[in-house]
């Protein structure tokens, strides 16, 4: 079953200078000419102007930089703009860096989120044509079993890092503006996203940079922990599908069922970058190296999309084996991206 129709128009993007983020203000903007999109975005450690240079130029796209949880500008945005749509990815996203130090998760995702929603409540005042959609991640379900059934709806939440438990606070506020005040709200949860314009901190990236610059490729433990992969743009494409013809109210559970163990991931880069870009000697597989595992690391993640797919005909259209090849070649095509955030 579909919802009823959204058209977006102005659109405000928190978290645009991201990744997920980056790649979704250049879909939009590629795919409907009549929406205009605001990038809200602190710059933080993980946004960079550099990762919407295709589209800083775009008349139709204006970048602010600022602060989600700053409420006076939040309220002018939406004011001004006259945005009918928001798309929040904002986020502090990475669980290694919420283990060391978890207030700014809790700043950025929970007071953020709410400071996003009060000012949507505010300035849409019980509006039915606007959309708040929040971006989320598959982690705020926990971790699986090696032969548990995957992720779906009706998984109840139990999240294990300061992330995912952040994660999980603003899915539920997001959830309650809509049961309380009506907010039109959609929420989507995803799997482990790669592509362009990744953080170089995060595996992917890291396996890559480490393997070009010939030092040690770090595993975690035995590589053994699995996740369920999915190219950036059919995420994109999902957030988008969900924006225009998702239910309000509901959450849609997005993923690529394509489970990888980290290790075979981090072997099939190797393998890619043998053909590509030959070592001198050797074989880049040599280079990986078993490191300290991350504290209380979730084992395994997995996502039943069915919901997405049946009500809203969304399915990925890259595999596991053309995605990962697309994205070695845009890192090797884009070498400062890798570079500027070593
Ligand atoms: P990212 O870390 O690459 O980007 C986050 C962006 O948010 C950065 O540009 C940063 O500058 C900005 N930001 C951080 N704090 C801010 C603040 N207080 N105000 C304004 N901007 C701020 O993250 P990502 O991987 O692109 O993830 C985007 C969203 O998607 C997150 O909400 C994340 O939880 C979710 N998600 C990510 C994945 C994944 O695999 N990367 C999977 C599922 C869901």
């Amino acid at each position: 079953m579909k919802g009823t129709k959204h058209i977006p128009r102005e659109i405000l993007v928190t978290g645009g200078a991201g990744f997920i983020g980056a790649n979704f203000v250049e879909h939009i903007l590629a795919e409907d000419g009549g929406v205009s999109v605001t990038t809200l975005d602190a710059l933080t450690y993980a946004g960079s102007r550099e990762n919407l240079a295709r589209v800083m130029d775009n008349p139709r796209h204006h970048f602010v930089e600022g602060d989600i949880t700053d409420a006076a500008l939040v309220g002018r945005l939406l004011a001004e703009r006259q945005i009918g749509t928001i798309v929040h990815f904002a986020a502090e996203s990475h669980v290694d860096r919420s283990i060391t130090g978890p207030g700014a998760f809790i700043t950025t995702n929970v007071v953020g989120t709410f400071t996003l929603l009060e000012a949507a409540r505010a300035a849409w005042n019980g509006k039915n044509d606007v959309r708040f959609h929040h971006v989320s991640t598959d982690e705020v379900f926990g971790s699986l079993g090696e032969s548990d059934p995957p992720f779906s709806e009706f998984t109840p939440y139990s999240p294990n890092s300061p992330y995912s438990a952040s994660k999980a606070g603003s899915d539920h506020l997001a959830r309650a503006y809509y049961h309380t005040y009506g907010l039109p709200v959609t929420i989507t949860n995803c799997s482990n996203n790669y592509g362009p314009y990744q953080h170089a901190e995060k595996f992917i990236p890291t396996v890559i940079r480490s393997a070009l610059a010939e030092k040690p490729i770090p595993i975690y433990g035995a590589g053994q922990n699995i996740r369920d992969w999915l190219y950036v743009g059919d995420h994109c494409k999902a957030i988008d599908i969900v924006l225009r013809e998702g239910r309000t109210g509901e959450t849609y559970l997005v993923g690529g069922r394509s489970e990888r163990r980290n290790i075979e991931i981090a072997g099939e880069i190797c393998a890619l970058l043998d053909k590509l870009v030959p070592r001198k000697e050797g074989r880049y597989a040599d280079l990986l190296t078993s490191v300290t595992d991350r504290l209380g690391h979730d084992f395994r993640y997995a996502i039943d999309s069915s919901r997405i797919e049946h009500e809203l005909s969304w399915k990925p259209s890259e595999t596991f084996d053309s995605g990962i090849r697309r994205t070695v070649k845009w890192y090797l095509d884009n070498p400062s991206h890798l570079a500027r955030h070593a």
